[in-house]
C-alpha cells in the first residue's frame, strides 16, 4: 500500500519514513502543506499521516481541501503536538480518523495506521479471492490454499492493485506510482521485472492465476484455463 507523509520536521520524517517502508508501505514523503496536497491529487494514495504543525499551510487546513477534493474517503492520522487538545478534537472533527501525540511510539503510529486502513468501506479492509488466491489487504497477505506467499514489498502491491481492479487492466503508469516513491528513479523496465519475478513464484505455488501483458498498456490477471491460452 502507498501512504503520504506530510512532515516539516526532518529528523522524524525520516524515522516514520523508514519505519513504514520497513513494515511494507511504499512512502511518499513532502515537507509542507501545499505540496501535501499537490500529491494528493496527482497519486491515489491509500492512507495519509499528516502533522498538524506545518509551515505555510498548517495540517488542519491540508485536511480541509482533502476533505472537499475527493469522493473517497482517504484515512487520515494526524501528529499533534502533547498540549494540544484543541487540535486532536477539531482534527477529529475536520475528518481525520485518528491521531498520535508526539513524541509517540512509532509501534503505534503504526498500528493505529494499519487500524485505520483496514476500517470497513476502506480498501485495505477488503479480500478478494480469485480461484485459489486469497489477497487479503488487511493482513497484506496473499494465501495459496491457505498458504502465505512468500513475496517483497513490490511483489505484493503490484498483485493487490492487479486484484483490485481484476480482470481489467491496470495501467503500467499507476502502477509505477504505486510501487515506487516519487524520490525514487524509475527505469523504463521497473515495473515488468517485479511483474516478471511475481509470474515466477505465482507459477512456483500452482496459482490458478497469472498475470498477461496488455501491450502500450498495463497489465491485468488473467484466471484458470485462460492464463494457459496466454
Ligand atoms: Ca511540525
Amino acid at each position: 500500500m502507498k501512504i503520504l507523509l506530510v512532515e516539516d520536521n526532518d529528523s522524524l520524517r525520516q524515522i516514520v519514513e523508514e519505519h513504514m517502508s520497513r513494515a511494507g508501505f511504499v512512502v511518499d514523503t513532502v515537507a509542507d502543506g501545499e505540496d501535501a496536497i499537490e500529491a494528493t491529487r496527482r497519486v491515489d494514495y491509500d492512507g495519509m499521516i499528516l502533522d498538524l504543525g506545518l509551515p505555510s499551510l498548517d495540517g488542519m487546513k491540508v485536511l480541509q481541501r482533502i476533505r472537499l477534493d475527493r469522493d473517497r474517503a482517504l484515512p487520515v492520522i494526524i501528529m499533534t503536538a502533547r498540549d494540544d487538545v484543541g487540535d486532536r478534537i477539531a482534527g477529529l472533527n475536520t475528518g481525520a480518523d485518528d491521531y498520535v501525540v508526539k513524541p509517540f511510539d512509532i509501534l503505534e503510529l503504526e498500528a493505529r495506521l494499519r487500524a485505520v486502513l483496514r476500517r470497513p468501506g476502506s480498501r485495505a479492509s477488503e479480500m478478494i479471492e480469485i480461484g485459489n488466491v486469497l489477497v487479503d489487504f488487511g493482513g497484506n497477505d496473499v494465501r495459496i490454499g491457505g498458504l502465505s506467499m512468500d513475496l517483497a514489498r513490490r511483489e505484493l502491491i503490484l498483485l493487490q492493485e492487479l486484484a483490485r481492479i481484476f480482470p481489467g487492466v491496470v495501467a503500467k503508469d499507476s502502477l509505477e506510482d504505486k510501487l515506487y516513491t516519487h524520490d525514487e528513479f524509475v527505469t523504463a523496465n521497473a515495473v515488468e521485472a517485479v511483474v516478471s519475478r511475481l509470474r515466477k513464484k505465482l507459477l512456483a505455488v500452482n496459482a490458478d492465476i497469472g498475470i498477461s501483458t496488455v501491450r502500450g498498456i498495463g497489465y491485468r490477471l488473467l484466471k484458470g484455463a485462460e492464463r494457459e491460452l496466454d
